[in-house]
């Protein structure tokens, strides 16, 4: 079939091959391992539905499907985003499935139309990836959504320094550049927007980020330690906080106690995996009682740990 190809293209004299026989060989080799690969690609992306539609990665304790194709299916960062970002649209749009299965379309094109194609627009954007180059699709998802058409990448240019690539709307930047001149102005210098944004963001952290917060307090809490009954006084008599951030809770944890879980915990994930390794995460973290208050586990600080949402999720699907 290959050979026949490259005949008919050299028929027609487009190409002129100078192909051996082994060179041949080698040749269709390729080709037909590549078929596999572009076969193996759909199958991945059928496992990928599956093993999210039956939340397999949450039971194995993975907290998503793309630390589940990172960790267990030894996909690059990239690729595991890409499979799962398809893997999701497939499901949601049939006919982009077909497509893959088919071979018609391949992950990577799909992956380019899965910030604009829906039930009701997929036989348009099908038929045009169809016909169109990578950059030609790209081109086309930008017309439509600008936003989508930039990757965001940040790459290391030296030691400690990276070039960030990013889209803004045209809002947000002229916001950023309001905020340079108010800086600038206020240091009485022209500051770059890399020392608009360490001001302004190091501000930022001091007012919202957990653990500082929780380090300061703790600090704060040594420095003036009142003798150790007094303490335990105040310490009870706190208010406690809202159950908003922590949606598992049953009853509320008391504020000091949350701060020191928190300091503790370095306001990280802790979840450790099979290999040993610890998740890390920072974004949505949330307080588990490792014994449940309602097998008689307490309020103490030996019973409680941070985990990401997912993991928190995983943890209260397999107890
Ligand atoms: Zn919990
Ligand atoms: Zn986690």
């Amino acid at each position: 079939m290959e050979t026949m190809e490259l005949i008919k293209i050299h028929d027609q004299g487009i190409l002129k091959p100078k192909l051996n026989n082994k060179d041949l060989i080698v040749h269709e080799r390729a080709v037909a391992v590549s078929k596999r690969y572009l076969k193996s690609e759909s199958e991945l992306i059928a496992s990928l539905i599956e093993i999210d539609q039956n939340k397999i990665c949450y039971k194995l304790g993975y907290s998503s499907l793309t630390d589940y194709a990172r960790r267990v299916l030894k996909l690059s960062d990239d690729t595991a985003q890409n499979f799962v970002t398809v893997a999701r649209k497939a499901f949601l749009v049939p006919e982009l499935k077909v497509a893959i299965d088919e071979g018609s379309l391949t992950v990577s094109k799909a992956r380019k139309l899965a910030p604009v194609i829906n039930p009701s627009n997929q036989a348009h954007w099908l038929e045009l990836a169809k016909s169109s180059t990578q950059k030609n699709i790209e081109k086309e998802v930008a017309k439509v959504q600008p936003m989508a058409a930039v990757v965001e990448q940040a790459k290391y240019v030296s030691g400690d320094t990276l070039k960030v690539t990013s889209a803004f709307s045209e809002k947000v930047y002229k916001m950023l550049k309001h905020v340079q001149d108010l800086e600038s102005r206020k240091a009485k210098k022209n500051l770059s927007i890399n020392d608009t944004l360490d001001t302004v963001l190091s501000g930022y952290l001091a007012q919202n980020d957990r653990l500082e917060r929780a380090e300061r307090q703790e600090e704060k809490v040594k420095n003036d330690a009142p003798s150790p009954d007094i303490r335990l006084k105040t310490e009870h008599s706190r208010q406690t906080e809202t159950q908003e951030d922590i949606p598992f809770q049953r009853s509320s944890i008391p504020t000091q106690l949350k701060r020191q879980v928190i300091h503790r915990d370095k306001d990280k994930c802790q979840h450790q995996y099979y290999d040993g390794s610890i998740c890390e995460n920072q974004r949505f973290i949330e307080i588990h009682h490792k014994i449940p208050i309602s097998h008689g586990g307490q309020n103490q600080i030996q019973n409680l740990i941070t985990l990401c949402s997912g993991h928190h999720k995983a943890q209260h699907m397999n107890s």
